[in-house]
Protein backbone atom coordinates (compact mmCIF):
# COMPACT_ATOMS: atom_id res chain seq x y z
CA UNK A 1 0.00 0.00 0.00
CA UNK A 2 2.96 2.11 -0.17
CA UNK A 3 1.55 4.07 -3.17
CA UNK A 4 -1.04 5.49 -1.05
CA UNK A 5 1.86 8.02 -0.41
CA UNK A 6 2.33 8.92 -3.75
CA UNK A 7 0.60 12.43 -5.11
CA UNK A 8 -2.03 12.48 -7.36
CA UNK A 9 0.07 14.61 -10.11
CA UNK A 10 2.48 11.50 -10.43
CA UNK A 11 -0.05 8.66 -10.19
CA UNK A 12 -1.66 10.38 -13.14
CA UNK A 13 1.51 10.61 -15.00
CA UNK A 14 1.53 7.10 -14.18
CA UNK A 15 -1.49 6.29 -15.82
CA UNK A 16 -0.65 7.75 -18.97
CA UNK A 17 2.79 6.23 -18.80
CA UNK A 18 1.67 2.57 -18.27
CA UNK A 19 -1.97 2.07 -19.17
CA UNK A 20 -2.31 1.28 -22.80
CA UNK A 21 -3.41 4.60 -24.23
CA UNK A 22 -7.32 3.63 -24.98
CA UNK A 23 -9.15 5.62 -22.80
CA UNK A 24 -9.58 9.09 -22.74
CA UNK A 25 -9.77 9.79 -18.88
CA UNK A 26 -11.37 12.40 -16.92
CA UNK A 27 -8.34 14.12 -14.81
CA UNK A 28 -9.39 13.23 -11.54
CA UNK A 29 -8.55 10.32 -9.13
CA UNK A 30 -11.79 9.21 -7.04
CA UNK A 31 -10.86 7.41 -3.85
CA UNK A 32 -14.20 6.85 -2.47
CA UNK A 33 -17.99 6.24 -2.70
CA UNK A 34 -20.74 6.73 -0.31
CA UNK A 35 -24.18 6.14 -1.68
CA UNK A 36 -24.75 9.23 -4.73
CA UNK A 37 -21.50 10.51 -3.89
CA UNK A 38 -18.16 10.18 -4.64
CA UNK A 39 -15.21 11.89 -3.44
CA UNK A 40 -12.05 12.13 -5.30
CA UNK A 41 -7.80 12.27 -4.16
CA UNK A 42 -8.06 16.01 -3.18
CA UNK A 43 -11.08 15.23 -0.88
CA UNK A 44 -13.58 16.76 -3.64
CA UNK A 45 -17.06 15.72 -3.36
CA UNK A 46 -19.33 14.89 -6.63
CA UNK A 47 -22.89 13.68 -7.15
CA UNK A 48 -22.42 11.02 -9.55
CA UNK A 49 -24.86 10.87 -12.10
CA UNK A 50 -22.67 8.29 -14.02
CA UNK A 51 -23.07 5.41 -11.76
CA UNK A 52 -19.91 3.92 -13.39
CA UNK A 53 -21.73 3.84 -16.09
CA UNK A 54 -25.28 2.64 -15.24
CA UNK A 55 -23.86 0.26 -12.99
CA UNK A 56 -24.13 1.46 -9.29
CA UNK A 57 -27.62 1.03 -9.19
CA UNK A 58 -27.51 0.87 -5.83
CA UNK A 59 -25.28 3.72 -5.47
CA UNK A 60 -21.55 3.09 -3.95
CA UNK A 61 -21.23 1.12 -0.86
CA UNK A 62 -24.73 0.25 -0.11
CA UNK A 63 -24.72 -2.04 2.90
CA UNK A 64 -26.07 -4.70 1.36
CA UNK A 65 -23.57 -5.30 -1.51
CA UNK A 66 -20.78 -4.69 0.50
CA UNK A 67 -22.57 -7.56 3.18
CA UNK A 68 -22.77 -9.50 0.59
CA UNK A 69 -19.20 -9.35 -0.62
CA UNK A 70 -17.30 -9.83 2.44
CA UNK A 71 -19.63 -13.03 3.20
CA UNK A 72 -18.91 -14.69 -0.13
CA UNK A 73 -15.08 -13.49 -0.31
CA UNK A 74 -14.92 -15.36 3.33
CA UNK A 75 -16.88 -18.66 2.60
CA UNK A 76 -16.11 -19.80 -1.18
CA UNK A 77 -14.48 -16.93 -4.27
CA UNK A 78 -14.15 -19.66 -7.27
CA UNK A 79 -14.89 -23.33 -8.11
CA UNK A 80 -15.77 -23.16 -12.06
CA UNK A 81 -18.64 -25.03 -13.48
CA UNK A 82 -17.32 -27.81 -13.25
CA UNK A 83 -19.02 -27.86 -10.27
CA UNK A 84 -22.21 -27.14 -8.62
CA UNK A 85 -22.67 -23.95 -6.59
CA UNK A 86 -25.45 -22.73 -4.47
CA UNK A 87 -25.43 -18.83 -5.17
CA UNK A 88 -25.45 -19.28 -8.92
CA UNK A 89 -28.39 -21.45 -9.11
CA UNK A 90 -30.69 -18.78 -6.74
CA UNK A 91 -29.36 -16.28 -9.06
CA UNK A 92 -30.79 -18.55 -11.80
CA UNK A 93 -33.95 -19.37 -10.47
CA UNK A 94 -34.75 -15.67 -9.56
CA UNK A 95 -33.77 -14.51 -12.67
CA UNK A 96 -35.80 -17.10 -14.26
CA UNK A 97 -38.72 -16.31 -12.36
CA UNK A 98 -38.57 -12.66 -12.53
CA UNK A 99 -38.54 -12.37 -15.97
CA UNK A 100 -39.83 -14.09 -19.57
CA UNK A 101 -37.16 -16.44 -19.37
CA UNK A 102 -36.14 -20.32 -18.82
CA UNK A 103 -32.55 -20.50 -18.23
CA UNK A 104 -29.71 -18.20 -17.79
CA UNK A 105 -25.84 -18.38 -18.76
CA UNK A 106 -23.73 -16.66 -16.46
CA UNK A 107 -20.71 -14.47 -17.95
CA UNK A 108 -18.38 -11.90 -16.84
CA UNK A 109 -19.04 -8.73 -19.29
CA UNK A 110 -21.70 -7.47 -21.10
CA UNK A 111 -19.91 -7.85 -24.42
CA UNK A 112 -19.74 -11.77 -23.11
CA UNK A 113 -23.01 -12.05 -22.72
CA UNK A 114 -23.20 -10.70 -25.80
CA UNK A 115 -21.41 -12.99 -27.26
CA UNK A 116 -23.08 -16.09 -26.29
CA UNK A 117 -26.46 -14.45 -27.38
CA UNK A 118 -24.57 -14.33 -30.87
CA UNK A 119 -23.23 -17.48 -30.49
CA UNK A 120 -26.43 -19.29 -29.67
CA UNK A 121 -28.84 -17.64 -32.46
CA UNK A 122 -26.11 -18.94 -34.99
CA UNK A 123 -26.28 -22.35 -33.71
CA UNK A 124 -30.08 -22.12 -33.46
CA UNK A 125 -30.33 -20.69 -37.15
CA UNK A 126 -28.65 -24.07 -38.17
CA UNK A 127 -29.71 -26.72 -35.97
CA UNK A 128 -33.73 -25.54 -36.04
CA UNK A 129 -34.40 -23.17 -38.71
CA UNK A 130 -31.76 -24.02 -41.66
CA UNK A 131 -27.98 -24.45 -42.52
CA UNK A 132 -27.52 -21.28 -43.72
CA UNK A 133 -29.81 -19.12 -41.14
CA UNK A 134 -27.12 -17.30 -39.53
CA UNK A 135 -27.61 -13.70 -40.17
CA UNK A 136 -27.92 -11.22 -37.16
CA UNK A 137 -29.36 -7.84 -38.04
CA UNK A 138 -28.48 -5.05 -35.74
CA UNK A 139 -28.93 -1.66 -35.89
CA UNK A 140 -27.50 1.61 -36.60
CA UNK A 141 -26.31 3.27 -33.85
CA UNK A 142 -26.56 0.51 -31.42
CA UNK A 143 -23.68 -0.63 -28.85
CA UNK A 144 -23.26 -4.20 -28.25
CA UNK A 145 -19.44 -4.62 -26.68
CA UNK A 146 -15.89 -4.29 -27.62
CA UNK A 147 -15.16 -8.20 -28.49
CA UNK A 148 -14.89 -8.78 -32.28
CA UNK A 149 -17.99 -10.31 -32.77
CA UNK A 150 -19.65 -7.22 -30.75
CA UNK A 151 -18.18 -4.55 -32.66
CA UNK A 152 -18.99 -5.73 -35.60
CA UNK A 153 -23.07 -6.22 -34.32
CA UNK A 154 -22.26 -2.76 -32.88
CA UNK A 155 -23.63 0.00 -35.59
CA UNK A 156 -21.15 2.30 -34.93
CA UNK A 157 -18.20 2.75 -37.66
CA UNK A 158 -15.87 4.91 -35.20
CA UNK A 159 -15.75 1.50 -32.50
CA UNK A 160 -15.26 -0.53 -35.63
CA UNK A 161 -12.31 1.37 -37.30
CA UNK A 162 -9.17 -0.13 -37.74
CA UNK A 163 -10.19 -3.41 -36.37
CA UNK A 164 -11.52 -4.65 -40.20
CA UNK A 165 -11.89 -7.33 -41.51
CA UNK A 166 -14.97 -7.39 -39.09
CA UNK A 167 -16.86 -10.60 -38.55
CA UNK A 168 -19.16 -12.34 -41.11
CA UNK A 169 -23.21 -12.58 -40.79
CA UNK A 170 -24.24 -9.23 -39.47
CA UNK A 171 -26.66 -6.59 -41.11
CA UNK A 172 -28.16 -3.00 -39.87
CA UNK A 173 -30.43 -1.17 -40.67
CA UNK A 174 -32.00 1.90 -39.23
CA UNK A 175 -33.29 1.92 -35.62
CA UNK A 176 -37.07 2.19 -34.84
CA UNK A 177 -37.70 1.54 -38.85
CA UNK A 178 -40.05 -1.43 -38.67
CA UNK A 179 -39.70 -1.69 -42.58
CA UNK A 180 -36.42 -1.64 -43.21
CA UNK A 181 -36.20 -4.13 -40.84
CA UNK A 182 -38.93 -6.19 -42.80
CA UNK A 183 -36.62 -5.18 -46.00
CA UNK A 184 -33.92 -6.72 -44.44
CA UNK A 185 -34.82 -9.83 -43.30
CA UNK A 186 -34.13 -12.79 -45.74
CA UNK A 187 -33.97 -16.09 -45.86
CA UNK A 188 -30.84 -16.31 -44.12
CA UNK A 189 -31.61 -14.41 -41.06
CA UNK A 190 -31.22 -15.78 -37.96
CA UNK A 191 -31.72 -13.44 -35.08
CA UNK A 192 -32.79 -9.07 -34.73
CA UNK A 193 -30.49 -7.86 -32.10
CA UNK A 194 -31.70 -4.67 -30.19
CA UNK A 195 -31.10 -2.35 -27.51
CA UNK A 196 -35.13 -1.79 -26.27
CA UNK A 197 -33.45 1.84 -25.90
CA UNK A 198 -30.53 3.21 -27.60
CA UNK A 199 -28.31 3.58 -24.38
CA UNK A 200 -24.22 4.81 -26.02
CA UNK A 201 -25.99 5.93 -29.21
CA UNK A 202 -27.61 8.57 -27.93
CA UNK A 203 -30.62 7.21 -25.66
CA UNK A 204 -32.76 6.94 -28.28
CA UNK A 205 -36.35 5.53 -27.33
CA UNK A 206 -38.50 4.07 -29.92
CA UNK A 207 -42.24 4.36 -30.69
CA UNK A 208 -44.35 2.04 -29.10
CA UNK A 209 -44.66 0.15 -31.90
CA UNK A 210 -41.25 -0.83 -32.77
CA UNK A 211 -40.78 -3.72 -30.30
CA UNK A 212 -43.97 -5.29 -30.84
CA UNK A 213 -43.20 -5.04 -34.18
CA UNK A 214 -40.04 -6.85 -34.31
CA UNK A 215 -41.77 -9.57 -32.14
CA UNK A 216 -43.99 -9.95 -35.28
CA UNK A 217 -41.37 -10.12 -37.44
CA UNK A 218 -39.73 -12.45 -35.58
CA UNK A 219 -43.15 -14.84 -35.12
CA UNK A 220 -43.45 -14.91 -38.95
CA UNK A 221 -39.74 -15.52 -40.10
CA UNK A 222 -38.96 -17.75 -36.99
CA UNK A 223 -35.87 -15.73 -36.31
CA UNK A 224 -34.67 -15.07 -32.89
CA UNK A 225 -35.83 -11.55 -30.92
CA UNK A 226 -32.84 -10.66 -28.91
CA UNK A 227 -32.96 -7.72 -26.39
CA UNK A 228 -30.01 -6.39 -25.49
CA UNK A 229 -31.06 -5.02 -21.84
CA UNK A 230 -27.28 -4.38 -20.08
CA UNK A 231 -27.69 -0.80 -19.90
CA UNK A 232 -31.39 -1.08 -19.82
CA UNK A 233 -31.86 -3.70 -17.62
CA UNK A 234 -31.95 -4.08 -13.40
CA UNK A 235 -34.83 -1.14 -12.65
CA UNK A 236 -32.85 1.71 -14.56
CA UNK A 237 -35.72 2.09 -17.23
CA UNK A 238 -38.53 2.31 -14.21
CA UNK A 239 -39.31 -1.36 -14.90
CA UNK A 240 -37.13 -4.32 -13.97
CA UNK A 241 -36.69 -4.91 -17.51
CA UNK A 242 -37.35 -2.46 -20.18
CA UNK A 243 -39.31 -4.43 -22.63
CA UNK A 244 -42.20 -4.67 -20.10
CA UNK A 245 -42.74 -1.33 -21.35
CA UNK A 246 -43.51 -2.22 -24.69
CA UNK A 247 -45.60 -5.51 -24.06
CA UNK A 248 -43.73 -7.91 -25.73
CA UNK A 249 -41.04 -10.25 -24.67
CA UNK A 250 -38.03 -11.27 -26.56
CA UNK A 251 -36.44 -14.72 -26.64
CA UNK A 252 -32.98 -13.92 -25.80
CA UNK A 253 -32.05 -11.51 -23.32
CA UNK A 254 -28.56 -9.60 -22.20
CA UNK A 255 -27.91 -8.38 -18.65
CA UNK A 256 -24.33 -7.28 -17.24
CA UNK A 257 -24.05 -3.58 -15.71
CA UNK A 258 -25.97 -3.23 -13.06
CA UNK A 259 -26.75 -6.80 -11.78
CA UNK A 260 -23.88 -7.19 -9.07
CA UNK A 261 -23.33 -3.40 -8.48
CA UNK A 262 -20.24 -3.03 -9.39
CA UNK A 263 -19.01 -6.53 -9.19
CA UNK A 264 -18.15 -7.65 -12.67
CA UNK A 265 -21.27 -9.74 -14.24
CA UNK A 266 -22.93 -11.08 -17.52
CA UNK A 267 -25.75 -13.11 -18.64
CA UNK A 268 -27.37 -14.30 -21.04
CA UNK A 269 -31.28 -15.71 -20.61
CA UNK A 270 -33.02 -17.42 -23.26
CA UNK A 271 -36.26 -19.73 -23.63
CA UNK A 272 -36.24 -23.08 -23.29
CA UNK A 273 -36.66 -23.72 -26.76
CA UNK A 274 -33.45 -21.37 -27.83
CA UNK A 275 -31.76 -22.89 -24.43
CA UNK A 276 -31.76 -26.52 -25.99
CA UNK A 277 -29.39 -25.61 -28.60
CA UNK A 278 -26.14 -24.77 -25.95
CA UNK A 279 -25.68 -28.70 -25.67
CA UNK A 280 -23.03 -29.82 -23.27
CA UNK A 281 -19.57 -28.66 -23.68
CA UNK A 282 -20.72 -25.99 -26.59
CA UNK A 283 -19.90 -22.73 -25.12
CA UNK A 284 -18.54 -21.64 -21.48
CA UNK A 285 -16.19 -19.33 -19.13
CA UNK A 286 -13.89 -20.47 -16.62
CA UNK A 287 -15.42 -17.58 -14.31
CA UNK A 288 -18.73 -17.18 -15.15
CA UNK A 289 -21.21 -16.98 -12.73
CA UNK A 290 -18.12 -17.08 -9.66
CA UNK A 291 -20.22 -17.89 -5.91
CA UNK A 292 -19.07 -14.72 -4.91
CA UNK A 293 -20.10 -12.62 -7.79
CA UNK A 294 -23.53 -14.41 -7.99
CA UNK A 295 -23.74 -13.92 -4.44
CA UNK A 296 -23.64 -10.19 -4.72
CA UNK A 297 -25.54 -10.16 -8.12
CA UNK A 298 -28.29 -12.40 -5.51
CA UNK A 299 -28.03 -9.85 -2.96
CA UNK A 300 -28.27 -6.84 -5.44
CA UNK A 301 -31.32 -8.14 -7.38
CA UNK A 302 -33.29 -8.76 -4.20
CA UNK A 303 -32.56 -5.24 -2.67
CA UNK A 304 -33.82 -4.20 -6.29
CA UNK A 305 -36.88 -5.89 -6.66
CA UNK A 306 -37.85 -6.01 -2.88
CA UNK A 307 -37.44 -2.30 -2.28
CA UNK A 308 -39.36 -1.51 -5.42
CA UNK A 309 -36.39 0.33 -7.20
CA UNK A 310 -37.84 0.20 -10.81
CA UNK A 311 -41.04 2.14 -9.72
CA UNK A 312 -38.75 4.46 -7.49
CA UNK A 313 -36.70 4.71 -10.35
CA UNK A 314 -39.56 6.22 -12.65
CA UNK A 315 -40.46 8.45 -9.72
CA UNK A 316 -37.31 9.87 -9.62
CA UNK A 317 -36.91 9.37 -13.76
CA UNK A 318 -40.36 11.58 -14.22
CA UNK A 319 -38.66 14.57 -11.40
CA UNK A 320 -35.51 14.66 -13.06
CA UNK A 321 -36.77 14.68 -16.50
CA UNK A 322 -39.70 17.35 -15.68
CA UNK A 323 -37.17 19.39 -14.01
CA UNK A 324 -35.02 19.21 -17.14
CA UNK A 325 -38.07 20.38 -19.57
CA UNK A 326 -38.27 23.32 -17.12
CA UNK A 327 -34.68 24.71 -18.22
CA UNK A 328 -35.63 24.73 -21.75
CA UNK A 329 -36.89 27.96 -22.30
CA UNK A 330 -33.54 29.48 -20.25
CA UNK A 331 -31.53 27.09 -22.04
CA UNK A 332 -31.77 27.39 -25.96
CA UNK A 333 -28.98 25.04 -26.40
CA UNK A 334 -31.51 22.33 -24.92
CA UNK A 335 -33.33 20.70 -27.74
CA UNK A 336 -34.86 17.46 -26.39
CA UNK A 337 -34.99 15.54 -23.12
CA UNK A 338 -35.67 12.01 -23.81
CA UNK A 339 -35.52 8.83 -21.83
CA UNK A 340 -37.42 6.11 -19.37
CA UNK A 341 -36.85 6.18 -15.88
CA UNK A 342 -33.64 7.12 -14.74
CA UNK A 343 -31.68 6.41 -18.36
CA UNK A 344 -32.13 10.21 -19.61
CA UNK A 345 -30.41 11.85 -22.19
CA UNK A 346 -30.06 15.91 -23.01
CA UNK A 347 -29.87 16.28 -26.82
CA UNK A 348 -27.05 19.77 -27.49
CA UNK A 349 -27.39 21.56 -29.78
CA UNK A 350 -23.51 21.70 -29.66
CA UNK A 351 -20.91 19.56 -28.04
CA UNK A 352 -22.14 17.70 -24.99
CA UNK A 353 -18.09 17.09 -23.78
CA UNK A 354 -17.46 20.91 -22.56
CA UNK A 355 -21.01 20.56 -20.44
CA UNK A 356 -19.45 17.45 -18.86
CA UNK A 357 -16.63 19.56 -17.96
CA UNK A 358 -18.38 21.99 -16.94
CA UNK A 359 -20.68 19.78 -14.89
CA UNK A 360 -17.49 18.08 -13.12
CA UNK A 361 -16.32 21.26 -12.40
CA UNK A 362 -20.00 22.46 -10.35
CA UNK A 363 -19.38 19.19 -8.82
CA UNK A 364 -22.22 16.65 -10.71
CA UNK A 365 -20.88 13.93 -12.69
CA UNK A 366 -22.14 13.01 -16.19
CA UNK A 367 -21.57 11.02 -19.06
CA UNK A 368 -22.25 12.03 -22.36
CA UNK A 369 -23.76 9.87 -25.02
CA UNK A 370 -22.31 10.23 -28.99
CA UNK A 371 -21.73 13.51 -29.46
CA UNK A 372 -23.84 15.99 -28.48
CA UNK A 373 -26.09 13.77 -26.07
CA UNK A 374 -25.58 14.73 -22.43
CA UNK A 375 -26.78 11.21 -20.60
CA UNK A 376 -27.86 10.98 -16.97
CA UNK A 377 -27.91 7.79 -15.23
CA UNK A 378 -28.36 8.32 -11.67
CA UNK A 379 -28.21 5.49 -8.95
CA UNK A 380 -31.95 4.15 -8.35
CA UNK A 381 -31.41 5.29 -4.57
CA UNK A 382 -31.67 9.03 -6.10
CA UNK A 383 -33.21 11.10 -3.68
CA UNK A 384 -35.39 14.57 -4.26
CA UNK A 385 -32.44 16.50 -2.76
CA UNK A 386 -30.24 14.89 -5.04
CA UNK A 387 -32.59 15.77 -8.28
CA UNK A 388 -32.88 19.35 -7.23
CA UNK A 389 -29.13 19.75 -6.38
CA UNK A 390 -28.40 18.44 -10.33
CA UNK A 391 -30.69 20.44 -11.84
CA UNK A 392 -29.58 23.73 -10.51
CA UNK A 393 -26.05 22.78 -11.43
CA UNK A 394 -27.55 21.69 -14.80
CA UNK A 395 -29.76 25.08 -15.14
CA UNK A 396 -26.18 26.73 -14.56
CA UNK A 397 -24.21 25.05 -17.16
CA UNK A 398 -26.67 24.97 -19.74
CA UNK A 399 -27.62 28.77 -19.37
CA UNK A 400 -24.27 29.91 -19.88
CA UNK A 401 -23.97 27.77 -23.62
CA UNK A 402 -24.19 28.84 -26.74
CA UNK A 403 -26.45 27.60 -28.38
C1 LIG B 1 -22.14 -1.43 -21.86
C2 LIG B 1 -22.91 -2.13 -22.88
C3 LIG B 1 -22.42 -3.30 -23.51
C4 LIG B 1 -21.03 -3.84 -23.26
O1 LIG B 1 -20.83 -4.21 -21.95
P1 LIG B 1 -19.32 -4.48 -21.42
O2 LIG B 1 -19.53 -5.00 -20.02
O3 LIG B 1 -18.59 -3.17 -21.48
O4 LIG B 1 -18.70 -5.49 -22.33
C5 LIG B 1 -23.26 -3.95 -24.41
N1 LIG B 1 -24.48 -3.47 -24.69
C6 LIG B 1 -24.98 -2.38 -24.11
C7 LIG B 1 -26.36 -1.94 -24.45
C8 LIG B 1 -24.21 -1.65 -23.22
O5 LIG B 1 -24.70 -0.53 -22.67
Amino acid sequence: MKDDKVDTRTLLEWSAKYHTPNYGRTPILLVRGEGTRVWDSDGREYLDFTTGISVTSLGHCHPVVTGAIREAAATLLHVSNIFHAAPQIHLAKLLVENSFADRVFFCNSGAEANEAALKLARKYGKEKLADDRYEVIATNNSFHGRTLATVTATGQPKYQHGFEPLMPGFKHVPYNDLRAMERAMDSHTAAILVEPIQGEGGVNVPDDDYLPGLRKLCDESGALLIFDEIQTGVGRTGRLWAYEHAGVEPDVMTLAKALANGVPIGAMLCRDEAASVLTAGSHGSTFGGTPFVTQVALATLTTVIGDKLPERAARMGRELMDGLRALQPACPVVKQVRGRGLLIGVELSTPAAPIVDACREAGLLVLSAGEKVVRLVPPLIVESADVRRALGILNTVLAKAKA
